[in-house]
């Protein structure tokens, strides 16, 4: 549906330039009318049993699986993002679903111990009623299902905004689900402004519940206005992960899962790599080998399934990038490799740049304690495990965490101090849809996946029961 206003916007192949489509730009009142729509709607479907909710999920996710093909292009076309990395993301949107349709179904509640011999007393589990998400561009439908299907499984109805870069492949799994006979107003996509529309979901009485991704700035604005409603809220805010290699680590893994999870998606993930603290003893391998594989990967057009390296989101991600590396070299890093903006030929239009490496960084520049995300990989090199942890902790983030070690002992030390909601041992993926993600420090609020991710959008309400015949009042 067009917005009030009848305005829109385009929508822009960052890769190319090109316009590749438009969208409507609604307003608060566009917004307001998604709310109403889902709070008409919230009286039948958190009454509708789990499992016909589940039935009609089902049906829209049959239809996502059938045009995922359609739908990883669209992303990719949207976000300048490697073609073989946006078909992870399909398949993690459908996995998502999936998993909470089925999650949904285990909600129990307790009968606990009474306080006196004529009365009963049980606990149960609600739907907290409208939900609204916002989600940023860089994993526009994986952040949507982390809330969307815990959400709509276990009954709430929801507006979604996805962020303005990348509101084309939402809208299409929206539609495969109202085509799959999701009923009108329980799954709402708007599309807009965050400073407008954005504020107005999280500011109208009528949502209950916020759940949010994006920058930190943005989660503390909307932790403000949601305030205001004492509402419930999950934020899920920025990263600035550490790697650590010991001396003992498989080197050449901590090379392979280093590169790649400091350079997918162009560096633009939340649990990206931000910074390598390598154990002098093997400090010269590590880098050489580290240089010599980021050399390898495949700059060029996303749509190539070959490609390793698309275009960033745009000119701001980018400055930002080139901000980080010159304020290292500035106070004495050295770039081992990439470093520049590649903006001949082909990519002349898009905002690609070279996958860097630095060495000779410390904690005094920002590259070391802010967020860059981008394709920047520092190295330090450090004399042991406790120097490293330290350094690691030194953020206000404290998303994500690695260690390569085959020491146990040192591995589950590593893994008890290091700050962070998720920490991978020898691994740089740790990510599992039934384990929980969030963030210590000022990287969020809540979790979501797993078991915890559902009990999110739960509000929980104990029922006393007199069977006596008196009243009770002490
Ligand atoms: P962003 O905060 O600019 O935007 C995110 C969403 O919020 C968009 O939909 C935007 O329109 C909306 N928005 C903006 N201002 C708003 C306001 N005042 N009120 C309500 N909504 C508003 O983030 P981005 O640039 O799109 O995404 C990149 C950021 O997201 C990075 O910092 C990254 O670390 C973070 N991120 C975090 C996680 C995580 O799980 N912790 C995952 C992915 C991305």
């Amino acid at each position: 549906m067009g917005a009030k206003s009848g305005d829109v916007f385009e929508i822009i192949n960052p890769a190319t330039g090109e316009t590749i489509g438009t969208v409507p730009k609604g307003g608060r009142d566009d917004a307001e009318d998604a709310l109403k729509e889902a709070a008409k709607a919230f009286e039948h479907w958190s009454t509708t049993p789990v499992a016909e909710r589940a039935s009609v999920i089902q049906k829209g996710i049959a239809l996502i699986d059938e045009r995922r093909e359609e739908i990883s292009r669209l992303l990719t076309l949207e976000q300048g993002r490697p073609i073989k990395e946006t078909k992870g993301e399909v398949n993690g949107f459908i996995n998502t679903f999936v998993y909470y349709v089925e999650e949904a179904r285990r909600i129990t509640g307790d009968v606990v111990p009474s306080g006196s011999p004529w009365k009963r007393d049980l606990v149960i589990k609600e739907p907290i009623g409208v939900v609204a998400a916002i989600v940023p561009w860089n994993m526009p439908l994986n952040l949507a299902a982390f809330k969307v299907a815990p959400a709509l499984a276990v009954g709430c109805t929801v507006v979604l905004k996805p962020a303005s870069e990348t509101p084309l492949s939402t809208l299409k799994t929206a539609e495969c689900f109202e085509e799959a006979g999701l009923p009108p107003g329980v799954l709402n996509v708007v599309t807009g402004p965050g400073s407008t529309i954005g504020e107005e979901l999280v500011r109208n009485p009528i949502s209950q519940k916020i759940a949010f991704t994006g920058e930190l700035t943005t989660g503390k604005r909307i932790m403000e206005l949601a305030s205001q409603g004492i509402k419930r809220i999950t934020l899920e805010l920025g990263g600035n992960s550490p790697l650590i290699v010991l001396k003992d680590a498989n080197i050449d893994m901590a090379v392979e899962g280093g590169v790649w999870q400091a350079f997918r998606n162009m560096g633009q993930v939340c649990v990206s790599i931000n910074r390598i603290y390598v154990e002098e003893a093997i400090a010269d391998t590590f880098i050489e080998k580290f240089v010599e594989r980021t050399k390898r990967l495949r700059i060029g057009d996303p749509m190539d399934p070959e490609t390793d390296i698309g275009s960033m989101m745009n000119e701001q991600g980018l400055r930002k990038v080139v901000e980080h590396i010159e304020d290292a070299v500035g106070k004495g890093a050295k770039i081992l490799c990439g470093g520049k903006r590649i903006d001949e030929g082909e990519f002349k239009r898009g905002f690609f740049f070279e996958p860097t490496v630095l060495i000779d960084v410390d904690h005094n520049m920002k590259i070391m304690r802010e967020e860059t995300f981008g394709p920047v990989a520092p190295i330090m090199r450090v004399g042991d495990l406790d120097e490293a942890i330290k350094l690691a902790n030194d953020t206000i983030y404290g998303l994500a965490a690695y260690i390569f070690t085959n020491d146990l002992k040192t591995a589950i030390y590593a893994a008890e101090h290091l700050k962070a909601g998720r920490i991978g041992i020898n691994d740089v993926n740790p990510s599992a849809m039934q384990a929980p993600f969030g963030g210590y420090k000022q990287s969020g609020i809540g979790r979501e996946k797993g078991h915890y991710g559902l009990e999110e959008y739960l509000e929980i309400k104990h029922i006393g029961i007199n069977i006596g015949s008196a009243i009770s009042k002490f």
